[in-house]
């Protein structure tokens, strides 16, 4: 249920029906708007006494949220999320960037890819040091050690981390170096670790399940935002189809639908969603144009040599090509990158 406030309502009486409702034993959520104010109600709705509530000073009308999903709804706060990490706010007009390595391999690695990345424009580093590998023969991570170096390489370069957490254990760890957790598709649904990122106050990078619809994936952003942390981007990377020749379909269709869902940052993987680095660019040009908020994007010095995800690695060359592609893009739909 939300409550719309009028557009002349009081911040008394917007109080008087906050304090109705906790006193009532729901939660509530205020969106001040620009124009009105709109309350949004989590808990039982079928013991609130709706006529009572739209009588009171103040209230427009109060209307039934059919969608499962509350925190994360447009209903509930129709002008979009804006997540700052380190100035660069997604949400916003900027299209944010986010380039590196699939895994962390070396400092050295990380420093040159960073630096070129940082060149080329990208805003925040991508790495991971704990890695979710389809076979347990793959490389794992370095672990620690590979996010002391990702720290390192913030130090030494400026630009903030984002770096995937695996397990509810590790959220502590991650945090300590991280900037940004990133929650990657196999885990979309671990809601024990959905509960401890948003137990944390990090944002939080929530990638969507190869095999999930965009609702399984905003009741996920539901996980965390119910449990306080608000900063929740949402990210498509590519679902599962009958199709073969690339590694997943991008659903470009998810950002305009997420869009219309969610007032929740929407970022694209390209990477992941073509499994071909030939096809990165398309696909980012794509992302853009159809809205996306942001691009993670994976970069390697040397893919042939990557630990993991070489194939779908661009050169830093290629990616500050890409970047000059994506600017044009990104001004052709009012954007800057
Ligand atoms: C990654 O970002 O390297 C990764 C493992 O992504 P996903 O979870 O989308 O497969
Ligand atoms: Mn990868």
């Amino acid at each position: 249920m939300i409550i719309i406030m009028k557009a002349q309502a009081t911040d008394k009486d917007i109080e008087a029906v906050l304090t109705r409702l906790e006193s009532g034993g729901w939660r509530t959520h205020v969106s001040k708007g620009e124009e009105r104010t709109i309350i949004g109600i989590i808990g039982d709705e079928r013991k609130l006494d709706q006529g009572a509530m739209s009588r009171m000073d103040g209230v427009d009308r109060v209307v039934p949220v059919l969608r499962p999903f509350k925190l994360a709804s447009r209903d509930f706060q129709p002008e979009d999320s804006r997540i700052s990490v380190n100035g660069h706010v997604f949400g916003g007009n900027k299209v944010i960037v986010m380039a590196g390595p699939c895994s962390v391999e070396s400092l050295e690695q990380m420093r040159e890819t960073a630096t070129a990345v940082r060149e080329a424009g990208a805003h925040l580093l991508r790495g991971g040091a704990f890695k979710p590998r389809t076979s347990p023969y793959s490389f794992q991570g370095m672990g620690e050690a590979g996010l002391k170096i990702l720290a390192q390489v913030r130090e030494e370069t400026g630009l903030h981390i984002v770096t995937e957490v695996m397990s509810p254990d590790q959220v502590g760890l991650v945090s300590k170096y991280a900037d940004v957790l990133q929650i990657g598709t196999r885990n979309m649904q671990n809601y024990a670790l959905l509960n401890a990122v948003g137990q944390t106050n990090m944002p939080v990078l929530l990638k969507r399940g190869m095999m999930s619809t965009i609702e399984e994936l905003l009741m996920s952003a539901e996980y965390i935002m119910s449990n306080g942390n608000h900063k929740v981007i949402l990210c498509e990377r590519g679902i599962r189809t009958f199709e073969k020749y690339t590694r997943n379909t991008l659903d470009i269709n998810a950002v305009p639908v997420l869009k219309e869902l969610t007032h929740l940052p929407v970022v694209v993987d390209p990477s992941h969603a073509t499994g071909k680095w030939t096809l990165v660019k398309a696909a980012s040009k794509a992302a853009v144009a159809a809205g996306a908020d942001g691009l993670i994007i994976e970069v390697h010095p040397n893919p042939a040599e990557a630990s993991s995800d070489g194939e779908q690695s661009l050169k830093p060359q290629r990616f500050a090509e890409l970047m000059v592609e994506v600017r044009r893009v990104a001004e052709a739909v009012g954007r800057t990158v």
